[in-house]
């Protein structure tokens, strides 16, 4: 019987290694990869193409943003659960193991590459945690790490397994050239939980509202965000393409504004805002288009029921301190 590795692709050179790693000696290997708001599964499935395997993507944007908001072992530098998130992963691939009957799980993870997440006691915490200690194999460090129940069991060979460790790149872009792989992003670009501006975004969504919605997460990519006084969030276009991009996303419980008659932004913002809070928001979008300060400009309010609302239109610079 074929040993079966399922292993987690991120679509960095790591994760390549891993899979190439144990495809070298011989032991069959599918990939599998995760969706959220906040990555996807593009880069994972170039990745597979190169390596020729297939690839199985997993949606876990509901039981990952529940986890986001309170995450046992913290933030790293920004909004990212590193060691909840590789925890929850390795749990949905752990019990796809199970299922389907393959023998272990990979990882690309290397023993002191990342300060918070790759370190010996954060990868036994990920183990304990995602429920399948001893069956999450690290091929690129695993020789650095206590022995898993497949190499004990002598389904993959320990010595066939590397030694890696640290933050130099040396030894992965020497694998790379050595396996011919020859495309593959640099480290750490993919997840915008890392990103400081997204951050600071959902840090503010996530302390302002209970019961955040995936929609309303979605919405933080797009435009300029503005807190209003009564608590409600406005987005508001900056280009062209977040206007397309809220028309699209804006649901039932979204109300859509546009100045009627000259170009500017679409806003967005809840269809439970008061009304003192929509009447502001068609100010803000009204500032923010080309209607004449000073002068009425005439908002569009989509909805369950479409209206209009006349406005003066104020100087944006009045909605800076509203900015998230
Ligand atoms: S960087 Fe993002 S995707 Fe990667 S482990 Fe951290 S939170 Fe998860």
């Amino acid at each position: 019987m074929k040993v079966r590795a399922l292993s987690l692709l991120s679509g960095g050179l790591d994760s390549m290694l891993a899979a190439r790693v144990l495809l070298d000696q011989g032991i069959e290997v599918r990939g599998i990869t995760f969706a959220t708001p906040f990555f996807g599964p593009e880069g994972a499935q170039k990745a597979a193409d190169q390596l020729g395997i297939v690839l199985l993507v997993v949606d876990i944007g509901e039981a990952h943003l529940e986890m986001l908001k309170s995450p046992k072992y913290g933030y790293g530098s920004q909004m990212n659960p590193c060691i909840d998130c590789h925890a929850l992963m390795l749990n949905r691939a752990g019990r796809i193991m199970d299922e389907e009957n393959f023998d272990l799980l990979s990882t690309g993870e290397v023993l002191g590459q990342r300060p918070m997440s790759q370190r010996k006691d954060a990868l036994r915490a990920v183990d304990k945690l995602s429920g399948y200690k001893g069956y999450i194999l690290r091929p690129l460090s695993a020789k650095l790490l206590p022995e898993t129940i497949p190499e004990q069991e002598g389904k993959v060979d320990r010595q066939r397994l590397l030694d890696i460790r640290g933050r130099s790149r040396k030894r992965q872009v020497a694998l790379a050239a050595h396996y011919s792989i020859e495309e593959y992003p640099s480290p750490g670009g993919g997840c915008m939980l890392t990103k400081e501006g997204f951050a600071q975004r959902l840090r503010d969504l996530l302390a302002t509202q209970d019961n955040v919605s995936l929609h309303e997460v979605e919405l933080l990519k797009w435009g300029r965000q503005l807190r209003l006084p009564g608590g409600e969030r406005l987005v508001v276009g900056r280009v062209h393409g977040d206007n397309v991009k809220l028309q699209e996303l804006a649901g039932e419980e979204d109300l859509v504004l546009r100045v009627q008659g000259v170009p500017g932004p679409t806003g967005l913002i809840a269809a439970r805002a008061e009304e003192q809070e929509v009447i502001l928001a068609a100010k803000v979008v009204a500032a923010y288009s080309d209607a004449e300060t000073g002068k009425e400009a005439v908002v569009e309010i989509s909805g369950k029921e479409d209206r209009t609302l006349t406005v003066n239109t104020p100087p944006k610079e009045e909605f800076r301190k509203l900015l998230i």
